[in-house]
């Protein structure tokens, strides 16, 4: 029996995972459940898998579900999180949080010897380095949830005596892959959230529409296999039937794929190295997929995933600023404050200015991030102002 602590349980990847763990209750037990302010969909969680601990982002909220769960042990905030993952009681961690909150408490795990079932790609982009040397100090896992990351693990697996020529991670596309640059640039968060293949949360669903999400995937990529950005490639299929795909020297091509859903690399990071029935029991239908399209990505129209694979090759703390300002611009977009053509050029304009630093420790890392953060503000409210 595994026993998990699950950050980020009321999101997207959060409310699938449980989905999972509620067909294979068998081989996992959850012990920690951490949410954000979604306390309504929290509590009916706490209700369905009993867990031991519970963190929320405020100490009010803690304090409120208190009195309504006596039995649970509360907490809040980033300690929590860091609590919840530093737990002596647990096996792994599901980071499943989005953005930047993940990076301190996928740390403090590694830390105390956790395995980490990785969703929150933002964790690597941001510190990718100290992360991946920490978890080889700590003789830790990174077992990729991301679903392409997953399919190259499982490809790997296949032959993992080899280092592969290159490394092939497909992507959908996203909404606006048939729309023109034009069209793209002048649409509303609400179009931009509608995303044809995945259901996901806002943050990443933009992400997936400027191919900003592709980008960080090649970072992501870059340290989980350790591979050269100019082995990595991108190409766009958007059925997503197949997940991803390495090349071997020889020219084999291994390809990991099935029906476009999460459950499946959930499933495989939280039962690794076991593959047992869940949630998903019906077979993959290859008629009925039919037709599997590919096509090159356009560096032009999706500036963003050019800006993700300069600012990986470049290295140093350039993926820390790219993605800094990426977020923060895509929740400036998100309240409709500025167009989905800014988030790039906010981008652009920050890592174009920014002066890398070798070696960055944690502490340089988390600065850098803040200032970033600021500067990108004040680039919003420039822009917010003329409009
Ligand atoms: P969501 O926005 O749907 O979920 C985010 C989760 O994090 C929610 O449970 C939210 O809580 C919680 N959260 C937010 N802020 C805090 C905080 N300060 N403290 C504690 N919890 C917090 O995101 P997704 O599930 O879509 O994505 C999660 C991560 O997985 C991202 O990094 C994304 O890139 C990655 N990923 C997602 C995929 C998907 O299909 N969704 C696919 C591959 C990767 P609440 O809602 O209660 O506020
Ligand atoms: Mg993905």
């Amino acid at each position: 029996m595994k026993k998990i602590a699950l950050l980020g349980s009321t999101g997207s990847i959060g409310t699938q995972a449980l989905e999972v763990i509620e067909k294979i209750k068998d081989e996992i037990e959850i012990v920690s459940l951490a949410a954000g302010q979604n306390i309504e969909l929290l509590k009916k969680q706490i209700k369905l898998v009993s867990p031991i601990k519970v963190s929320v982002t405020k100490e009010t909220d803690a304090i409120e579900l208190k009195k309504e769960f006596p039995h649970i042990d509360f907490y809040y905030g980033t300690n929590g999180l860091e609590t919840l993952a530093t737990d002596k009681e647990i096996d792994l961690v599901l980071v499943a949080v989005s953005g930047k909150i993940g990076l301190k408490p996928t740390i403090a795990a590694i830390k105390s010897g956790k395995d980490i079932a990785l969703a929150n790609k933002e964790t690597l982009v941001m510190a990718g380095d100290i992360i991946m040397r920490l978890a080889k100090e700590h003789n830790v896992k990174i077992l990729p949830v991301d679903s392409e990351h997953s399919a190259i693990f499982q490809c790997l697996n296949a032959n993992s005596a080899q280092t592969p020529k290159k490394l092939i991670l497909t992507a959908s596309g996203g909404p606006f892959l048939n729309k023109t640059i034009d069209e793209m640039h002048n649409t509303t968060a609400k179009e931009a959230l509608k995303h044809p293949r995945w259901n996901m949360g806002k943050k990443i669903t933009i992400d997936s529409a400027t191919l900003m999400n592709k980008g960080l995937e090649v970072i992501e990529a870059h340290h989980l296999f350790n591979m050269d950005y100019d082995n990595i490639e991108v190409v766009i299929h958007p059925q997503s039937i197949i997940h991803s795909a390495i090349e071997h020297t020889d020219g084999s091509v291994i390809a990991q794929l099935g029906i476009p859903s999460m459950h499946i690399p959930i499933q495989y990071a939280l039962t690794y190295p076991n593959r047992i029935e869940g949630i998903e029991t019906n077979s993959f239908n290859f008629v009925q997929a039919a037709k599997l399209t590919f096509e090159e990505p356009d560096f032009i129209k999706f500036k963003a995933l050019e800006l993700a694979y300069n600012a990986g090759k470049k290295g140093c703390t350039y993926p820390t600023v790219l993605n800094a300002a990426n977020e923060e611009a895509v929740m400036a977009f998100l309240e409709d404050k500025i167009k989905l053509s800014h988030i790039t050029e906010i981008v652009e304009t920050l890592l174009s200015e920014h002066i890398p630093i070798q070696n960055a420790s944690l502490d340089e890392i988390l600065a850098l991030d803040e200032t970033t953060r600021n500067q990108a503000k004040e680039m919003i409210e420039k822009i917010t102002a003329k409009a």
